[in-house]
């Protein structure tokens, strides 16, 4: 059994505007899970996740990292250990260029010269913008950008990372790129949670999908318990992914052995008649 990472108990959280944001949000989440977070604009997802790092504070309930409630002096822990990549790069980057934004996490955590200088090339290696290194970072493309915005997180070695829409305004070149990352990440046994309204890309990369639906979790599964649950892709807009539809649509007439369903082209070809 995988380890329990994130436990999260009756979460509530409420804007000073008066916005009930989350509702009693309970989710375990485990060590190396890939896990998808949809649903409708203002269902809660970004607070969500600004919960799980630390940035926002639950009104009520708790959350546990590794076992341990997080209070106010736990809160630097968490949000070192979980890594936050903003769906708006320039939301998140900061610095005047690359390797400054690169630097700027590590030297925060008050790590040695010399091991902010080593996970620097480390994480501009890993995300291939060594090059940029110099280049000030709002010049560079919507791509380029993301990647920094991930390098600052790979560098300061997070367990788990939350990415807010990260393939939203992401040509297909980049959003080839993350996914190369993301897989990277995952074989590392990086935790993964990807807020997405992208249901072809949760259904082919998640092993689990959780739906939020007006600060509330009104479902929790494997793609394949969430597409087939009509009421929830009702209830949060969610459409079928078109690899489940042709599959289900070549199975109604024969022309597939049925059993498993597939997630990419090639796995369609090979159960093809
Ligand atoms: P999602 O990420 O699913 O689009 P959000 O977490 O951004 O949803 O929003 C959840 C609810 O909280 C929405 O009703 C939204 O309008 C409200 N909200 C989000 N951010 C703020 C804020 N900074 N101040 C007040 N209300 C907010």
């Amino acid at each position: 059994m995988k380890e329990e990472i994130i436990e999260v108990k009756n979460l509530t959280y409420e804007y000073q505007t008066g916005t009930h944001a989350l509702n009693h949000i309970n989710i375990t989440v485990k060590r190396g899970e890939k896990i998808a977070v949809m649903g409708s604009n203002g269902a809660g997802k970004s607070t969500f996740f600004l919960n799980l790092n630390g940035v926002l504070q639950p009104d009520g309930g708790e959350i546990r990292y590794r076992g341990k409630v997080i209070g106010k002096k736990e809160l630097n822990e968490l949000r070192k250990n979980v890594g936050f990549v903003f769906q708006d790069a320039d939301s998140q980057i900061i610095a005047s260029d690359v390797q400054g934004e690169v630097s700027f996490g590590p030297m925060n955590l008050k790590l040695s010269k010399e091991e902010v200088r080593k996970r620097v090339e480390e994480a501009l290696e890993y995300m291939n913008i060594t090059e940029y290194r110099n280049r000030p970072p709002h010049y560079l493309s919507g791509g380029e950008k993301k990647r920094v915005s991930i390098a600052d997180i790979i560098a300061m070695k997070s367990e788990v990372v939350l990415f807010d829409e990260p393939t939203a305004a992401l040509d297909p070149l980049s959003a080839d790129m993350l996914e190369e990352v993301l897989a990277k990440l995952s074989a590392e046994g990086k935790t993964l949670l990807i807020s997405t309204h992208d249901v072809d890309f949760a259904y082919r990369w998640a092993e689990r999908i959780v739906v939020f639906c007006q600060g509330n979790i009104i479902a929790d599964g494997t793609p394949l318990e969430i597409f087939q649950n009509e009421k929830v892709l009702e209830q949060a807009h969610l459409k079928k992914p078109a690899m489940y539809t042709v599959y289900e649509a070549l199975a109604e007439r024969g022309l597939v052995e049925t059993g498993s369903y597939p997630r990419l082209p090639e796995e369609l070809k090979t159960i093809l008649k």
